[in-house]
């Protein structure tokens, strides 16, 4: 990928669904957002961060001729919600949980990404305006599954999956060949490995063909089990290492990963909470 201003698409067909997985670049995080194409109508999920990526998304939804059904915004970092400008007529769905986060922590979140890329960061928080819970919603004739998942990379977060066609869009549940963001703390003020882990394995179960990441292109499911031995390995790292060492130790036990700025956002969140 050349231009930063760009996305790539990963186009997945399975029968009665097409996934159009939307990757953006470095700059971006290398976040995705999924395009859920169903007979009639588009499900989409999360809404990339910066604003050339996110409308690339809209432009290439609306490209693909049919309505959005709904923005389903499946967590509350700024990564998979600041584009939410660009879906303001399209009903936008989160937990509770989700909302509340996105409302406590959007001034700062803006006021940190955009002293990074300006004005190519969103100035307007624009909030989820429907509720999610878990269990079941159909849409367009098929069958979805809210899958709710505390302390993990997010303190609340939703999964969706599709079980006829085996398809987990997992977003940041799980990164594939990208550096995990590992800095966020549970409400009893323990890191996020433990939730993260356990939650891994309960899915690895479910026997998913398709697993969409939230950042690093689509896995199948093998990819459970290495990014449970990946965060192993990262809370090993992490508890031998201080605030100097933390980035290069990380960088050396996982040379092929990409996205290095995720290592250091983590030792960021990471090595405050050690002197806090
Ligand atoms: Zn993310």
């Amino acid at each position: 990928m050349t231009d930063s201003t760009e996305i790539s698409i990963t186009k997945i067909q399975r029968e009665s669904v097409t996934v159009h997985c939307c990757s953006s670049p470095d700059s971006g995080e290398r976040v995705n957002a999924q395009i859920i194409e169903l007979q009639n109508t588009l499900v989409i999920v999360d809404a990339m961060l910066m604003r050339p990526h996110a409308k690339a998304l809209r432009d290439y939804a609306n490209a693909l001729g049919k309505p959005i059904d709904r923005l389903f915004i499946t967590h509350g970092h700024p990564d998979h919600w600041f584009g939410a400008e660009y879906f303001q007529d399209v009903d936008r769905y989160a937990l509770p949980e989700t909302t509340q986060e996105i409302q406590y922590s959007a001034q700062f979140s803006i006021g940190y990404h955009r002293g990074q890329h300006g004005e190519l960061i969103t100035d307007v928080p624009v909030l989820p305006n429907k509720e999610v819970g878990e269990g079941e919603v159909l849409i367009d004739g098929v069958r979805f599954l809210v899958h709710k998942i505390q302390s993990a990379e997010d303190l609340n977060m939703i999964a969706l999956s599709i079980p006829s066609e085996k398809v987990l869009i997992a977003q940041d549940l799980i990164y594939n060949q990208v550096h995990f963001f590992v800095g966020q703390k549970a409400a009893d003020g323990t890191l996020c490995f433990d939730g993260w882990i356990e939650a891994l394995k309960q899915f690895d179960r479910f026997g998913y063909d398709v697993v969409l990441p939230g950042h690093g292109v689509p896995a199948d499911g093998s990819v459970f089990k290495e990014n449970i031995a990946a965060l192993e390995k990262m809370r090993t790292i992490f508890s031998g290492s201080t605030a100097e060492n933390f980035v290069q130790n990380t960088l050396d036990a996982f040379p092929g990963y990409g996205l290095r700025s995720m290592v250091e956002f983590s030792a960021f969140f990471l090595f405050q909470m050690k002197q806090g």
